[in-house]
């Protein structure tokens, strides 16, 4: 995961002031506990997973290791019954390669069949550059939640989407040169560019996981993101019993998803979300100690290790994720969601007119995120650099 985030206090830059008639994501949780039961993801699995991934070596772009991972993924894939492809490209001194699953309960590929992608990068950090050693700056880090879990959580709901029997089609996209020296999202750029307008259209939800395996797990509102898409989530974690006031006995004390918590990070979700389709990216930031950077002591270090992830904390998300697959809540969500959600508490009519105004803002929106996120970046990196030579 990459590289600018700035915490916000969402009264000072918000994106629900943008799109105006917003209510927070929050109010009385309508939690069903019994529900944790029904869900079909393992987190101990996922968690071998990630010990798989690190087995292999740093899973850098035309490595080794690279090639390996994709070639087992795609094997697990077909046995299971996914579509696999495999996309080569190339931008500047990389070529790297994008792999695409579709599970679909038609084989007519002109299908207009809702359809969900769900995404992560698979690719490990190459450098350390943010580790207190400086001896460690130029060594590949582990990944285990920086890359490895993302793709953990997608491996292991890749192995339960056949027995959900879902509706519409599912597209899983590991994607490949997300953290790379100092380029960033460079498969899930290469992905968007290559989509038809009509690709585009047929895209219902673009969902990012990336580090949420943190044992401390905290998920954050990742700005821009699509605010409906956001509210989902919310309700999920409401009925689930992932939230602070939760009274179901989880695995988490204090939950594990909190979105009064914003962070704006350009990360893959930003290519889809320019294009149109509504995109979130689920994500802890702060990953060990709080940084000035906004993401944590663990980022981008040595410290990016399998000591440092959880099986709960990738269960967590992997039954986020399964809920709303399975209860359709990533698929038509702009006109269905009030009565898909009563109950609830987190929906209402002014939501929906938010969700109406986010297309229809999206340019003003991202007029002012492109504006203002470099010359945030541009701010943060001088301070660092301003810090760093004051110690
Ligand atoms: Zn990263």
């Amino acid at each position: 995961m990459c590289v600018c985030v700035v915490l916000f206090l969402s009264a000072l830059y918000s994106p629900v002031t943008l799109v105006g008639n917003s209510k927070p994501s929050f109010s009385t949780p309508n939690e069903d506990c019994s529900l944790l039961d029904e869900l079909n993801f393992n987190g101990t699995r996922a968690f071998s997973d990630i010990e798989w991934q690190l087995s292999l070596g740093p899973r850098l772009p035309e490595s080794n290791a690279s090639s390996t991972f994709r070639e087992n993924l795609s094997n697990m894939l077909h046995e299971i019954g996914f579509e696999v492809h495999l996309n080569e490209h190339q931008h500047q001194n990389y070529n790297f390669t994008n792999v695409q699953a579709r599970y679909s309960p038609t084989t007519n590929a002109s299908s207009t069949l809702p359809r969900v992608m769900v995404s992560a990068h698979y690719d490990s950090r190459n450098i350390a550059d943010r580790d207190e050693n400086v001896s460690y700056h130029s060594q590949p880090i582990d990944g285990a939640n920086d890359g490895g879990s993302g793709t953990a959580v997608l491996m292991e709901l890749a192995r339960i989407i056949p027995m959900l029997n879902l509706p519409y089609t599912i597209e899983l996209l590991w994607t490949d040169a997300e953290d790379q020296d100092d380029n960033f999202t460079l498969g899930a750029k290469a992905w968007a560019e290559n989509l038809s307008q009509e690709e585009i259209e047929s895209i219902d939800s673009f969902i990012l996981l990336d580090m949420v395996g943190d044992r401390d797990l905290k998920l954050q509102k990742i700005m821009p993101g699509n605010d409906s898409l956001y509210n989902q989530i919310s309700s999920i974690a409401n009925k689930l019993g992932y939230t602070e006031n939760s009274k179901c006995q989880t695995d988490f004390p204090l939950g594990v998803l909190d979105y009064t918590n914003t962070s704006f990070v350009f990360d893959d979700h930003v290519h889809p979300h320019q294009l149109g389709i509504p995109s979130i990216d689920i994500m802890d930031p702060v990953y060990g100690n709080e940084t000035n950077n906004g993401f944590g002591t663990f980022w981008h270090t040595m410290n990016d290790t399998i000591d440092n992830v959880s099986p709960e904390s990738l269960l967590a998300v992997g039954r986020i994720v399964e809920y709303g697959l399975v209860n359709e809540m990533f698929i038509d969500f702009y006109t269905s969601n009030d009565s898909s959600n009563d109950g609830d508490g987190n929906m209402s009519q002014n939501e929906e007119n938010t969700t109406s105004t986010d297309r229809s803002s999206s340019d003003v929106y991202q007029l002012a995120l492109f504006i203002t996120l470099p010359i945030l970046c541009i701010i943060i990196v001088v301070y660092n650099r301003t810090t760093s030579r004051a110690r």
